[in-house]
């Protein structure tokens, strides 16, 4: 119905999450009605974000360079590590401006339902971490997965590093609550509540 090259951006923004047939098609004919200047500079940023975007080689996190910003940052507690599912978590998190110590990003949750095991997630460089840290405080979210993943980071964790504190974020978090949905006083309450496991 439409030309060719309009159909297929329709079908690109059909692919972000929320978006509708209508709504693709509204965002594929303001593109057409751009300064052609406007839209290369959109398209460019696109480009730039999978090009240039990496994971923390200490922590998972999102970054453009080795290490992320965080783990640069000798002003924080690095001996203490916050173990989240996905970089959101960490945005979130800094949002409070609550938190001092590091982040670990798992970049997914063990799932069976999934089939997403130990093994595929950021788990064995977590370990190594444990060894010179104080405290490890598990953060995944209150679903089923992230209790999944916790329980198993728990056991792990204090069978490879019985010195190291581990706990539990509290779940004053609605209960299936993602972190990154999260507002800030409640995920305050979250860090400053939790528990030893
Ligand atoms: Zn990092």
């Amino acid at each position: 119905m439409y030309p060719e090259s309009l159909e297929k951006l329709i079908s690109c923004f059909r692919r972000l999450p929320g978006v509708g047939e209508r709504t693709a098609e509204r965002y594929a004919l303001m593109i057409c009605d751009e300064d052609e200047e406007d839209v290369a500079e959109f398209a460019q940023a696109l480009i730039d974000v999978r090009q240039k975007l990496t994971y923390c080689k200490v922590c998972g996190n999102l970054t453009e360079g080795d290490t992320c910003n965080i783990c640069a940052d000798a002003g924080r507690d690095h001996r203490q590590i916050f173990v989240v599912q996905s970089p959101k978590d960490v945005i979130a998190m800094e949002k409070t401006g609550e938190y001092h110590g590091v982040y670990h990003v798992l970049n997914g949750l063990i799932s069976s339902t999934k089939g997403i095991l130990p093994e595929d997630l950021n788990i064995a460089e977590l370990v190594e971490r444990a060894k010179d840290a104080d405290e490890i405080i598990l953060a995944t979210s209150a679903t089923m997965d992230g209790e999944t993943t916790a329980m198993y980071l728990s056991r792990l964790l204090q069978s490879k590093c019985p010195d190291v504190l581990v706990t539990r974020i509290a779940h004053g978090l609605p209960s299936g609550g993602m972190l990154d949905y999260a507002d800030e006083i409640t995920l305050t309450h979250a860090l400053v509540d939790r528990r030893k496991l």
